[in-house]
């Protein structure tokens, strides 16, 4: 086999909670993570030239090693001593710097794709570690499914599969860079920590009315006062029918649950009139795992 083409998987958190800080500089954090299917398409072409080649179909990504998918394969190729090269294009649907992973998630595809095409054998195990060297949400992205991510968001425990149900993705017109975001983030004894564990305990009794009213982001506190269209945008999915509706990540992207196709398509048309999102995708739970 000399290519592969692969979904990316986007990602959301139903929870996200920041625990502490470490001497290093890093957030401790507690995560519910959850695939979902919307996907960038990552094709790997193994090549007889050495170099690594990028394209995408996105002008303003860099297509070297300030990609994510350059760095995946140069990672790949130089621990495993690959003397061949490939040419890997990218499309890009998930939205770019949104809170959904998809960077994280383009490297994955790359490290699960290198794997299979040059035959290297390795072990999910095997790759999610290397996976880490490239950041904390990259195990998780090869993983896949709904896991608790803990330590910096590394740490892994698979979930029982969440229930499926409709999800809306609005992401308005600004730019968050997740920086900033953890940069001012200020916890005192006021602030309120969403409770990770009863979603948790929520996805494990498949109660989707229970997960949706445990969903909470302790980022939004930093998030929600500079851009107060993360709060309409969830204000607007609720009162169309969502069973609740968060920011993702370190945002700006906003997700909404739903019971069903009828209230997913209201939501979808009132916020699609309203003007205050860029990009608009009804979307659903993903639970298979790699
Ligand atoms: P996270 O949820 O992990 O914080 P994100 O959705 O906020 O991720 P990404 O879309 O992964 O953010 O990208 C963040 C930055 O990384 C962008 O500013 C972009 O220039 C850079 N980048 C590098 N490689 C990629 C890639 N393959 N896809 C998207 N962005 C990339």
């Amino acid at each position: 086999m000399d290519d592969i083409s692969l979904k990316a998987l986007a990602k959301i958190n139903l929870g996200l909670d920041v625990t502490g800080k470490r001497e290093d500089g890093y957030h401790e954090v507690r995560m519910i993570m959850q695939t979902i299917h919307l996907y960038d398409r990552v094709e790997i072409k193994k090549t007889k030239s050495p170099a690594i080649r990028v394209e995408t179909n996105l002008y303003y990504l860099p297509v070297n090693e300030d990609n994510l998918v350059y760095r995946a394969a140069k990672l790949m190729k130089d621990e495993f001593k690959i003397k061949e090269g490939v040419r890997i294009v990218l499309q890009k649907f998930i939205p770019v710097a949104a809170g959904l992973a998809g960077g994280s998630s383009d490297a994955a595809a790359v490290l699960v794709g290198m794997n299979r095409i040059f035959q290297l054998g390795l072990k999910q195990d095997r790759l999610m570690e290397i996976g880490l060297k490239l950041g904390a949400d990259v195990p998780f992205c090869i993983m896949r499914g709904t896991a608790l991510a803990e330590g910096i968001g590394e740490v892994l425990s698979p979930l029982p599969p969440m229930p499926k149900c409709p999800v809306l993705i609005a992401k308005p017109g600004v730019s968050v860079s997740t920086k900033f975001v953890y940069e001012n983030l200020r916890i005192n004894e006021y602030t309120k920590h969403p409770d990770i564990d009863k979603i948790a305990e929520a996805i494990k009794k498949k109660n989707l009315k229970d997960v949706a009213s445990g969903m909470g982001n302790i980022l939004e506190t930093v998030t929600i006062p500079k851009y107060p269209v993360i709060d309409e945008i969830k204000s607007m999915m609720i009162e169309n029918g969502a069973l609740n509706a968060m920011m993702s990540g370190s945002g700006p992207t906003v997700f909404g649950l739903f019971q069903g196709e009828k209230d997913v398509r209201r939501a979808y048309d009132a916020l699609k009139q309203s003007g205050l999102t860029r990009n608009l995708y009804t979307s659903d739970i993903h639970n298979n795992r790699r």
